[in-house]
């Protein structure tokens, strides 16, 4: 199997002189491309999206993608690869139709989104009303979801839905349902940024689930959604970290070409951004395999919450530094704000944080191993 960036390579040509402007393919164009050329299937351990992503490989398709496709394309394919996917694939063992779906994205030839936020916080899963009735033809769902990545070009929409009222654990359990039914209405988030990601809201209006019924199991929505999450924050902190690099170069390439490098402040305050981008991409780098390989939530929160602090800090040294410029189209501050996502999307940094704080004890009497 050729490396996953050697694929890409392959399969467009080099950009003339700069990144590829955000949204010039669409989140469905990237991942039809990807599994197409065998990328998503590369992956994962044996190909098998069950048995775990190499975080090495996920990096490499991150950093190249990072610097080519733009924020939304990259978006979408993380979500799905780093989540969606393996979570399907797992429930698989237990339903043909999971199975069949996990198949058909691997191959790049289905889009499925992640519709967990509901229309409460985000930040309280077991706070979401989305629920699950039974009726006499089988379970139909009702509800709404918001800030969905690929909502708006997905096949499917494998939906986070209570089916019993009150916060317990057990209390929610994952649906597949058509994002073509006619009691499904979807529209686009309303957003400068991200293009290409497909965000959206979803309105589910009593929509019939997928003939196999719970994916994964009844009352095992929070305890998988957990489990691959974990893989998402790792993904998010490899992203984060390239995007850090990437911003640091080309802040550096301006103040060079500008004669403002050899300012003591300015080098100052460069370097220190330097440290921390390299302090994450340490911490993604030891971490990893935990992550992947054991969904170590622990590993995962510490990734996270590195990566939403880092981006936020590196990127507003890089975007202060391009001063007028940073205010271009596509410029310095745009990608300021797009970095803000790593902050919020997939867990606040407010909440992993509070994660790394309830394993403290462990965490410090163990510098070198990371404890679920
Ligand atoms: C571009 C984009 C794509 C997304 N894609 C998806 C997707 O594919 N699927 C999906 O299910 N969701 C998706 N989301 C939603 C995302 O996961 C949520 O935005 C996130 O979980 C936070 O929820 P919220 O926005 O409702 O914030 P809220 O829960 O309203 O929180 C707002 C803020 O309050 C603070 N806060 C909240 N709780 C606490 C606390 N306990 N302690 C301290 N501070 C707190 C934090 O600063 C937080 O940012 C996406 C969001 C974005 C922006």
């Amino acid at each position: 199997m050729p490396e996953v960036v050697e694929l890409l390579r392959r399969s467009r040509p080099e950009p003339a002189a700069s990144p590829a402007p955000a949204g010039r393919e669409s989140g469905r164009e990237l991942w039809a491309r990807l599994g197409e050329l065998g990328a998503l299937r590369g992956l994962y351990r044996d190909e098998l999206p069950e048995r775990g992503i190499v975080p090495g490989r996920l990096g490499d398709l991150i950093a190249r993608t990072e610097a080519r496709e733009g924020t939304g394309p990259l978006l979408s394919v993380c979500v799905q690869a780093a989540t969606v996917l393996p979570l399907l694939a797992e429930a698989g063992r237990r339903g043909p139709a999971a199975a069949d779906v996990a198949r058909r994205m691997l191959d790049g030839r289905s889009v499925v989104a992640l519709a967990a936020t509901d229309s409460g916080p985000g930040s309280d899963l077991t706070a979401l009303t989305t629920h699950a009735e039974e009726t006499s033809t089988g379970t139909v769902l009702h509800g709404t979801k918001r800030w969905i990545t690929n909502a708006v070009h997905a096949d499917l929409l494998l939906v986070l839905a209570r089916r019993r009222p009150g916060p317990h654990f057990t209390n929610f359990t994952w649906y597949l349902v058509p994002a073509d039914d006619p009691r499904v209405r979807v529209e686009a988030a309303p957003s400068p940024y991200f293009t290409g990601a497909g965000t959206g809201h979803v309105h589910l209006g009593g929509v019939p689930v997928l003939a196999d019924g719970p994916v994964g199991g009844a009352g095992r929505g929070l305890a998988l959604f957990a489990r691959h999450i974990a893989v998402e924050r790792l993904a998010g902190g490899l992203w984060a970290a390239a995007a850090c690099r990437r911003a640091l170069a080309d802040t550096r390439d301006r103040l060079v070409g500008r004669g403002l490098w050899q300012q003591p402040a300015i080098r100052q305050r460069f370097a220190a951004a330097l440290v921390r981008t390299r302090q994450l991409e340490t911490l993604v780098q030891t971490l990893g395999p935990a992550v992947t390989a054991e969904h170590d939530h622990t590993a995962a929160a510490l990734v996270k919450a590195a990566a939403g602090e880092t981006a936020d800090h590196v990127l507003d040294v890089c975007a202060h530094l391009c001063g007028a410029d940073g205010f271009a189209v596509a410029g310095m501050q745009h990608r300021r704000a797009e970095a803000a996502l790593f902050g919020i999307a997939g867990g606040s940094t407010e909440t992993v944080l509070a994660s790394v704080a309830d394993h403290a004890e462990a965490l410090l009497a163990r510098p070198h191993e990371v404890a679920s």
